[in-house]
């Protein structure tokens, strides 16, 4: 190790696309970079916070591609700060969910590398809140899960059973593709009339949103053609969005 290096890594949250969504300690942190290793979910604008020295190193991993593993990842990251400095992490939403970020942190720490984490605003709270789609509210929802899709066996995660029979609002993340499976989940609950949406590049010009109930849900996904990244929200606070009411008011006209 060069003697005029002091390794130290920085586990930064990009929040959900939009740029301007990065914390102030964000963009600090990122000025004093000698290296910046991103992820396929982090918009590449943030990297003119950098210094333009700085090294900047794409580090994607979208579904399905295998272009560095975890390993890969936590390696080239010890390698960067042992002999350039501080690298900066960017993470796509927070960096603790469902961002593989403990596992970085612990790396690191077994080399005895300092490390700062820099939460994020999560797509789980962040997205739906552009909707206007509160994820708590009086009298509606009590309480909010965030749940994988898929979990590391493939099978969508068991928590999705027990979130569907309880009045908490539901956020799944990374279920795009488990859908028919979800849906059936929460109509086995008895939850076939339950308002929900599902938003696709949430705070970025490519945004879409999808609203209606549980029961037609998944045609309704399929016509806007919706695809990753998106994620699912169940629950009675969805009907606070607008279209959510027109939809309502167009059944009230038909009935
Ligand atoms: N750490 C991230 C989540 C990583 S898992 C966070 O806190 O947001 C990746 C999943 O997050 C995607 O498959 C998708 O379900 C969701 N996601 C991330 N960014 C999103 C966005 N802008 N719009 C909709 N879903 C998003």
């Amino acid at each position: 190790m060069n003697k005029h290096i002091a390794p130290k890594i920085t586990l930064l949250g990009a929040g959900p696309g939009d740029p301007e969504l990065l914390t102030l300690k964000g963009v600090k942190a990122l000025q004093t970079a000698d290296v910046v290793l991103y992820d396929a979910l982090t918009n590449e604008a943030l990297l003119a916070h950098a210094p333009e020295a700085a090294i900047k190193v794409y580090v994607g991993k979208r579904s399905g591609e295998h272009s560095h593993s975890q390993g890969a990842i936590n390696q080239l990251m010890m390698d960067y700060a042992l002999n350039y400095g501080h690298v900066v992490r960017l993470k796509g939403g927070d960096p603790f969910v469902f961002g593989r970020g403990y596992e970085e942190l612990d790396f690191a720490a077994s080399y005895a590398v300092p490390v700062t984490v820099i939460p994020g605003i999560s797509s789980s709270i962040g997205v739906p809140a552009l909707q206007q789609i509160p994820v708590t509210h009086r009298g509606l929802s009590e309480s909010f899960w965030v749940i994988t899709g898929t979990t590391t066996n493939g099978q969508i995660s068991d928590d999705i059973y027990q979130a569907a029979n309880s009045n908490a609002t539901v956020v799944i993340l990374m279920g795009l593709k488990k859908l028919a499976q979800i849906v059936s989940v929460f109509k086995a609950a008895g939850k076939a009339q339950l308002p929900a949406a599902v938003v696709q590049n949430g705070s970025t010009e490519n945004e879409k949103l999808v609203v209606a109930t549980v029961e037609q849900l998944q045609a309704k996904v399929e016509e806007a053609q919706i695809e990753a990244p998106a994620l699912l929200i169940f629950g009675e606070v969805v009907s606070l969005h607008p279209s959510f009411k027109n939809i309502i008011k167009q059944y009230a006209a038909i009935s």
